[in-house]
């Protein structure tokens, strides 16, 4: 039989594919020829020796590598059925939109232990899979009644799933207040999509891995004798593996993940929905910087499926992309319990009052109510550490990073100094580097320091906290929430890893301590997120109907800002004007939505040396159409000893920019350089 010319996708930077030699004696089973979409092994790196993964993306009888120059394919994975053609394509979509190379999208979109070179764990996986060994269905639980929805729900509930197939494509935006009941919108839509086929498949995205197992008890209760998979990046490689054939192999019918499922392979995905679509977690920050929301958006047209987008404040692009007529807006505008309802929002001006332990007096009496009604408080403070910096009043030493362009945080339990962006630590000094004075002060309040402060203010309260530090070794984060939802916490301190998406029932009190830096921010979307952030975290409070005797649900913001509009569109719960405010702003401004963005960064030991080449790279190609911007270094400009800098492009039409970089990083390629860059399309920190 004449050999095969197997066209194999490698994760490279070099953006090509590469051409092997496939001979049946070579193949494991002679009889199976090697089809598109399968993994295949092959050498590669300097005289082969490296065996690599890559995907097969063509099979030809020819090849233009000289033949003496051809390699064979060591091994066609063969015992693991090929990816879909759709899914080559959706990675075919993020490497030409992303402008990378397609096996630096498609093969980390794999999971690990199917790209090394044995493949015992995939036999074994798969073996268990054919056993349905994936986390056992909850079959002993009874199923869970689904809630008779309210008029609103079921009107979205009915939109999502009544889709005609005359009707054109059109993404659903579900905006609903926090607490209006959206979770039992996707449940009951799911239900729909997945009792209608007994294959299809349903994706649900969720900004944290902390929401997963809340999320995951209900789905399995509601669906007892479904198979649920589910993917984040916290998972052992073992673990990981099987969840992903589950899905690839349609075992699975919900997947359950944060951003990177929106890669996962699903052979009969017919609906997916998007959680908090607005969080910024929904964007990759490192690698292929991808929006998985944009992403879901694309898959969803690709397949013409149902896709949701919830949220209490949608992103801006999604907002605008609803007022336009381009996404479906269903709303939901009241609290889905009966008799629950939004709390309401007081300002409480720093400026004026007093603080002891960073609390105001009106704050303090609010904790104490609650305290006696054994009801339960909330805390948010995005910062986590004791203090943010120590310094020294003498001589005005302060705790730096030596290799970062940010302070040493004060972390007073492991009386440690720690970066929070490269790592470094060291032992809190007991003098001042600089002049010897002893008396060093902690500047500024973090978490921890806050959970000391309450505990000497209220001597007799359970004082929790949660926040990054708390939560570090695996499954510490699901056993912390767990203790807040059993009650045994009164006083629950929290970063943004407490603000999202819980369903916390008996919390009646949250405060939000000085969130004030965010208004006066460089990056524009800056107060698009504290209002988000705001609003989610307000809305932990008063989920449930109040108790006979309890609290009203309340939420004190301390401020040294009471006047800010931000702060009254959020006292007046109204998202929409705020929303169609900035919008405004952003318009008049020339910023996303109304244009498109991309950022090259550089990285370099000496910050002239990333500017200089971010010059050239200005100066080398133009296009009619095109802004680019001037470089600067990054507002944190060193990392890690390294000195970073970018240069903003944009333009109002997002083929022509597409156009424009497909053709500049082809010149940039050519610069010689030692500077380490990249591209990133729509970046969302500029
Ligand atoms: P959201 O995600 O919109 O913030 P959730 O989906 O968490 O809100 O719902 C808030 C609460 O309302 C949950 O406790 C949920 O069980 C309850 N709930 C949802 N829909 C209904 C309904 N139709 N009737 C009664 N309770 C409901
Ligand atoms: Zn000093
Ligand atoms: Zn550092």
């Amino acid at each position: 039989m004449e050999p095969l010319y197997l066209t194999i996708a490698l994760d490279t930077p070099l953006d090509k594919v590469f051409d092997y030699r496939w001979l049946p004696a070579s193949a494991q089973n002679e009889s199976e020829q090697p089809q598109i979409g399968q993994i295949a092994l092959v050498p590669f790196g300097r005289g082969g020796r490296e065996a690599m993964a890559g995907l097969i993306v063509a099979i030809s009888r020819e090849t233009s590598v000289p033949l003496d120059k051809i390699k064979d394919v060591i091994e066609v994975r063969a015992q693991c059925q090929a990816l879909s053609p759709a899914w080559i394509e959706l990675c075919r979509f993020a490497a030409e939109y992303y402008q990378r190379p397609l096996g630096e999208v498609a093969i980390p979109a794999l999971p690990k232990n199917l790209r090394v070179p044995k493949a015992t764990s995939l036999n074994s996986n798969l073996k268990k899979l054919a056993k349905q060994k994936l986390a056992a269905p909850a079959s002993d639980a009874s199923p869970q009644q689904p809630a008779s929805l309210n008029p609103e729900q079921t009107a979205a509930v009915e939109a999502i799933t009544k889709v005609s197939p005359s009707q054109s494509f059109t993404p659903f935006l579900l905006h609903g207040v926090t607490g209006s009941g959206k979770t039992e919108v996707y449940l009951q839509a799911a239900a729909q999509v997945l009792a209608q086929d007994a294959q299809a498949q349903v994706l649900i995205l969720v900004p944290e891995i902390n929401l997963t197992p809340q999320l995951e008890g209900n789905i399995r209760q509601r669906f007892p004798g479904l198979q649920l998979a589910t993917l984040h990046s916290g998972m052992a490689e073992g673990e990981r593996l099987l969840h992903w054939l589950a899905a690839h192999t349609g075992h699975a019918r919900i997947i359950l993940g944060t951003r990177l499922a929106i890669l996962a392979s699903l052979p009969s995905l017919k609906m997916i929905i998007i959680d908090e679509e607005h969080d910024p977690s929904y964007k990759q920050q490192e690698g292929l910087r991808y929006s998985a929301r944009d992403l879901a958006v694309w898959r969803a047209r690709q397949l013409s499926i149902p896709v949701v987008l919830g949220s209490a404040t949608p992103s801006l692009e999604t907002w605008q992309h609803a007022k336009a007529g381009r996404y479906q807006q269903l709303n939901l505008t009241e609290r889905a319990v009966k008799a629950a309802v939004l709390p309401v929002v007081k300002l409480i001006n720093t400026e004026r009052e007093k603080t002891s332990e960073g609390l105001t007096q009106r704050l303090v009496a609010a904790i104490r109510l609650r305290l006696d009604k054994g009801e339960q408080s909330l805390l948010f403070l995005n910062r986590r550490g004791y203090a943010p910096v120590i310094h020294c009043d003498a001589c005005g030493w302060i705790s730096n990073c030596t290799r970062c362009t940010a302070h040493l945080v004060m972390h007073k339990l492991d009386k440690r100094l720690r970066c929070h962006h490269c790592g470094l630590e060291q032992i809190i000094p007991r003098r001042c580097p600089t002049c010897g004075n002893v008396d060093l002060q902690p500047l500024g309040r973090g978490t921890q320091r806050l959970e000391e402060g309450l505990q000497l203010l209220f001597p007799e309260a359970r004082v929790f906290r949660i926040d990054a530090d708390s939560t570090r070794k695996k499954g510490s984060a699901e056993a912390a929430f767990d203790t807040v939802h059993r009650g045994e916490v009164d006083i629950l301190i929290g970063t943004q890893m407490v603000a999202k998406g819980h369903d916390f029932k008996n919390l009646t009190l949250v405060a939000a301590l000085n969130p004030d830096s965010a208004l006066f921010s460089q990056d524009f979307r800056a107060s698009e997120r504290l209002f988000a952030q705001l609003m989610q975290v307000a809305g932990r409070a008063g989920r449930a109907a109040q108790k006979e005797g309890g609290n009203s649900s309340e939420v004190l913001i301390q401020t040294r800002y009471p006047d800010h509009p931000l702060y009254h569109a959020l006292m007046a719960h109204d998202y929409n004007s705020f929303a169609n405010d900035l919008l405004e702003e952003r318009q008049h401004a020339a910023m996303p939505p109304f244009i498109y963005q991309a950022l090259l960064r550089a990285e370099a030991k000496q910050l002239e040396t990333a500017i200089l080449f971010l010059k050239e790279a200005a100066h080398c190609l133009h296009h009619p159409g095109i802004t680019i911007n001037d470089p600067i270094p990054m507002s944190m400009t060193r990392v890690h000893n390294i000195d970073r800098a970018q240069l903003l492009i944009e333009s109002t039409s997002r083929p022509a920019l597409q156009a424009f970089l497909k053709e500049w990083i082809t010149q940039l390629r050519g610069i010689k350089t030692s500077v380490k860059w990249g591209v990133e399309i729509d970046p969302v920190d500029v």
